[in-house]
């Protein structure tokens, strides 16, 4: 027997699963050119246009100049240099946390928290829409895991009732696929009723929501005792790499000893961190980008409701247009190419079926302008190829 290869990539293929690497033939932004066509894009998550702006590509070359290219080592042997520590305090004192651990990756903080936190005996509960990586961290974990309906408190409250060992709550701050807020006061509250702890990855609300960027935990105003484990990334907003986890003395140690995730793996690049101090600064001090977001997503979604395409509750630079079939939703992201708009379209497994969809990502970097075109793109698109509701459609 060997594995079957080709039988299952046909599948794929047939059932317009496959998926494609676009090739990115120049710097990130709104004007990108994929594949030798030049576009303007949506569908970065570059969320304030911090990934090419010219101090953070400064400071990121003065750093590798000072601190060469690569990381060299694990943390915990050689590899956490002054520009890694500058930036865990900076991160820290943003977050108004005791302390903030950097992680490669939001994939890997994501995995390194949960699985230092929760193991045999204990109990991992998550929002059905987590992305991906809490989803495989609450796997990997070895506590029992089980979901809740999406933001429903009553069906938290229902599986809290029914846990064991230590409790870790554990959801999106903002959906990544979906755009809307996690319900946080209400799950923070639920938890608390029954001594769970909770968990939020803000990799798509840090930098964005709140008046300061704080991120979802500004937003609605909690304090640091009912979100005890905060994720940050810095791939998003920040325009850089990597995340961060945000929380009291002892969790930070208890990952520093912990999690696997952190200690074997090289650190980021120093260079990464010089530039993520930067965009930091340009984060707290700029509120304009923020103001700006909230001014182009207002015209979106005016714009949008005006052809007659279905959006769902988003307040955030997230913006999906809700499609229904693969097929369909692939069909449109190819009509607004033609016209130079790239919009992904994304379809199951990301999503659940039937609900595949344009994900439309706004930037601070987009003008009222580059919003006007793609509203224009869209009623074009919709023009040549009617959208079905959602409700109507189905994938195969
Ligand atoms: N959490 C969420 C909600 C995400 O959307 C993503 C990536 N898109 C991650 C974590 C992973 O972050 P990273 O890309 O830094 O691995």
């Amino acid at each position: 027997m060997s594995f079957n290869l080709s039988s299952r990539l046909a599948e794929r293929r047939a059932a317009h699963l496959y998926r494609q690497r676009p090739l990115l033939e120049s710097p990130q932004g709104v004007r990108v050119v994929v594949d030798g066509q030049p576009l303007l894009a949506f569908c970065n998550n570059d969320y304030l246009g911090l990934a090419s702006h010219p101090a953070v590509i400064e400071a990121f070359a003065e750093g590798a100049r000072r601190w060469g290219v690569g990381g060299g080592a694990s943390h915990l042997v050689v590899g956490h240099s002054q520009p890694h520590h500058e930036l865990e305090e900076a991160l820290a004192e943003f977050t108004g946390r005791p302390r903030a651990l950097l992680m490669s990756s939001g994939y890997m903080a994501n995995l390194g928290a949960v699985t230092a936190l929760a193991g045999q005996g204990d109990t991992v509960l998550e929002d059905r829409l987590n992305h991906a990586s809490l989803l495989d961290a609450g796997l990997l974990s070895g506590a029992r895991f089980s979901r809740y309906l999406h933001n429903d408190v009553n069906s938290l409250a229902g599986r809290l009732d029914k846990s064991q060992g230590n409790t870790l709550v554990v959801t999106d701050g903002v959906f990544s696929m979906d755009g809307d807020l996690a319900e946080l006061p209400g799950v923070c509250a639920t938890a608390a009723e029954r001594g769970a702890w909770v968990m939020v990855d803000d990799a798509h609300g840090f930098g964005c929501l709140g008046n300061n960027g704080g991120g979802i935990v500004e937003h609605f105003g909690l304090s640091v005792e009912q979100v005890p484990v905060l994720i940050g990334t810095l791939g998003k907003a920040f325009g850089t790499a990597g995340a961060f986890v945000a929380g009291s003395e002892e969790l930070i140690e208890t990952l520093i000893q912990f999690a696997r995730p952190y200690i074997y793996t090289t650190s980021q690049p120093p260079a990464v961190a010089c530039a993520t101090l930067r965009s930091l600064q340009l984060l707290q001090g700029e509120h304009w980008r923020r103001e700006r977001l909230a001014q182009l997503i207002a015209q979106f979604r005016i714009g949008v409701a005006d052809i007659g395409l279905e959006l769902m509750n988003s307040p955030t630079p997230i913006q999906p247009i809700l499609v229904g079939s693969s097929e369909r939703a692939m069909a449109l992201s190819a009509a607004l190419r033609e016209q130079g708009i790239l919009v992904t379209a994304i379809r199951p497994p990301t999503v659940p079926r039937g609900t595949a969809r344009l994900r439309v990502t706004l930037s601070a970097a987009h003008s009222e302008d580059d919003v006007n075109q793609l509203l224009d793109a869209l009623k074009r698109a919709v023009a040549q190829l009617p959208v079905t509701q959602s409700s109507e459609a189905h994938d195969a």
